[in-house]
Formats: C-alpha cells, structure tokens, sequence
C-alpha cells in the first residue's frame, strides 16, 4: 500500500471517535437526551428561511447579532456585564480550543493539565505544535495548591482546567483559580462547558475575565442547552483575547445557517435549559443508586457518572450494548462513564446494569 507523504507525528494515528452504534438507549457523549420543542422547531425554521434569501452571500465575519445575543445571556446568568467584544464562537468549543492554541500554544509552549480530563485536548496540542502535560489529579480526582506548585513548577504557558471536569464531573474550587492567579502570569483557561449543571453555590469563572486578560472561560451549546448537532461554542473573555481570536480564525468560520440557528435557540434558552434540574436530580439519584449497588462514584457536577471499578470494563460496556445502552469506556482504568439520559432511559440503563455478569 501506498504511503501518504503526511507529517511524521501522525503517521498510523486513529481519528477520535466515540463509537457510534445505533442502538435504542445512547448515553455515551454526553448529549442532553431532550429534543427541541415543537415551538422552537418553528422558531428554527422560520430563521433558516429568513436566512436561505442571501445563501449566496457570505455570513457576517464577525457574527456580530449572535454574540450580542450570547452576551445578553452571559450577563443575565453571571456577575459580570460583557459585550458582545467578550463573546467569541466558533463551530463548537473545539473549535474555540483549537483557535486558543493557535494563538497562545505551538512550537516551545507548554500547555499542563490534570488528568484524567477531556481527551481531545492531547490532539489540539499536537495539532498546533504545543508541548502537552498531564498531571494527576489527586485520588479523588480533585485539584488541590499542592498540585498547583507541581504545575507551575514545569513552567507552563498555559493553564487547562475543566470544571465540571469530563469524565469526572470534579468542579474546580474557587480558591484554587485565585490561587493560580496570584502565582501565575501565563494563560489560565477554564474549559464550562458543563457549566450549567454545577451547583449553584458555584460561581462561574467567568466572574474574572473582564479584570483579567489572562482568563479565558470557554461554553458550548452542545450539553445544557441540547442543541449538540448545530455546533456552536464560544469563550468568554477580555476584548483583546476576543481581538485575538479573530486573527487566526477561518474567514467565514461560522456559516449563516449557523448563526441563524443559534441567535433563534438564544431566545428560547429557558425552555433550552429547562430540563437542568431534572437532569442533576437524576444525576444524584443514579449516583445513589450506584453506590448502593456497591460501586464507587466520582462526585459529579456533570450530567454524567464516572463510576466503576471493573476488572473487565471492556466486557461490562459489551454486555450492556448488547442489552440496547451505550456508555462510555473512558476515564481511568477500570472506569466507566454514564451520561444522564431521561428517567425512563436512565431506567432502562438500571435494569441493563442489574443484568450484567460481573463474574
Ligand atoms: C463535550 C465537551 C465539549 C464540547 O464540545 P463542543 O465542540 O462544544 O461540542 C468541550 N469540552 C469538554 C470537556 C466536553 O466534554
């Protein structure tokens, strides 16, 4: 077989890829499991008929009226006023995150992390020439001062937090950014896009970035807000970071159809956001129900579950496959992740778990 002349780096990689498999029950990425309302599915259609008119222009560069409308929603929901200078999307927050280490990452920069985090981040470093560290969060998988001191020891210039942390749901604690911001004088970026399930005694750290160019907070569409297959994600930040993204973006990144679609959802983010509560009660209450079926469970934030430990995790997630749910084989060793589906899938995903033969 012929071998294409392509980077040496990535010579026989695979591409990313949870499987795929259709099968009645799908908790394995994290989607929320409510589709759009009849209302909003009008609300959308009648935004891409406005729009189809002028498909043969090019969208607006800047996507201007989206990110008013994100703005307006961001300084409803956090403590701070932003503009639409502080809001910048793109297709989905990897595509935001891809942009940041374009900007901030390559060649000679070093990006450190706690793991077990997000696994794309790995490929974003790789993909712009950035040095990745992993180190490990603590057995609880939370991220304490001392691990900090481990951090900024290798000299970072940039520094990933994900809070609520993916597969473990971990929220950062607040002490540990002021911390961070006290020690540290490179990039500091806080990867929500659970944000909207934390508690809400937890504030945001959105809070900081108009005080602090350093601080970059990225959201997407794709979880709270059940709107995964449209791709739309976004950071929150300084203007000069927002400036700066616009430098190394695609021209005509985000097509109209998608800004159409998005600044539509915008004015239905009640409804959007409205199934947050019942999604963290089934969260706690699948979380019981694990830990009374004798497993363990990682604290979660998150509409997801880490919980385990199998000696096969592999065969575990085969046999509930076979019984119509997919989950996810991530996370340590051992580990499995359950997205939180409807009370009736979450059910179903109960009486699958009670089935499997862990002998
Ligand atoms: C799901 C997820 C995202 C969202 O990605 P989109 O590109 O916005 O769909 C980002 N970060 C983490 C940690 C995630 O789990």
């Amino acid at each position: 077989m012929s071998q294409l002349p392509i980077r040496e780096d990535l010579v026989g990689l695979t591409p990313y890829g949870a499987p795929q498999i259709d099968v009645p029950v799908r908790l394995n990425v994290n989607e929320n499991p409510f589709a759009p309302s009849p209302a909003l599915v009008e609300s959308i259609t009648q935004a891409v008929k406005d729009v189809a008119v002028s498909l043969n222009r090019y969208p607006d560069r800047d996507a201007v009226k989206l990110r008013e409308v994100i703005a307006r929603f961001i300084s409803n929901e956090a403590d701070v006023k932003v503009g639409s200078q502080n809001i910048w999307p793109a297709n989905g927050s990897n595509e935001v995150m891809l942009q940041l280490l374009q900007l901030f990452g390559g060649p000679k920069k070093k990006l450190v992390t706690f793991t077990p985090t997000y696994s794309m981040y790995p490929d974003y470093c790789r993909d712009t020439f950035t040095e990745f560290i992993g180190l490990n969060r603590r057995e609880d998988f939370s991220i304490d001062s001392e691990l900090i001191d481990e951090a900024l020891a290798l000299s970072p210039d940039i520094l990933l937090f994900t809070s609520p942390n993916n597969p473990t749901g971990t929220v950062l604690d607040q002490h540990i950014i002021d911390y961070v911001l006290t020690k540290f004088s490179g990039m500091v970026i806080i990867d929500e896009a659970y944000a909207e399930f934390r508690p809400v005694s937890q504030r945001s750290a959105i809070d900081y970035v108009l005080e602090n160019p350093r601080v970059i907070v990225t959201r997407t569409m794709s979880k709270a807000f059940s709107f995964a297959g449209v791709r739309l994600g976004y950071a929150v930040a300084h203007e000069s970071v927002v400036a700066a993204c616009q430098i190394v973006r695609l021209p005509y990144h985000l097509s109209s159809v998608t800004q159409a679609v998005a600044t539509a959802a915008f004015d239905h983010a009640d409804e959007l956001l409205g199934h947050v509560d019942l999604l963290r009660n089934e969260r706690d209450a699948l979380a019981e129900w694990l830990k009374e079926e004798g497993f363990q469970v990682a604290n979660s934030a998150g509409n997801f579950l880490l919980f385990g430990t199998f000696a096969d995790r592999h065969d575990v997630w085969k046999q509930l496959v076979e019984q119509g749910v997919l989950i996810r084989e991530t996370g340590p060793a051992g580990w499995l992740r359950v997205s939180i589906g409807t009370p009736a899938e979450n059910e179903i995903f109960r009486n699958a778990m009670l089935k499997v033969d862990l002998s």
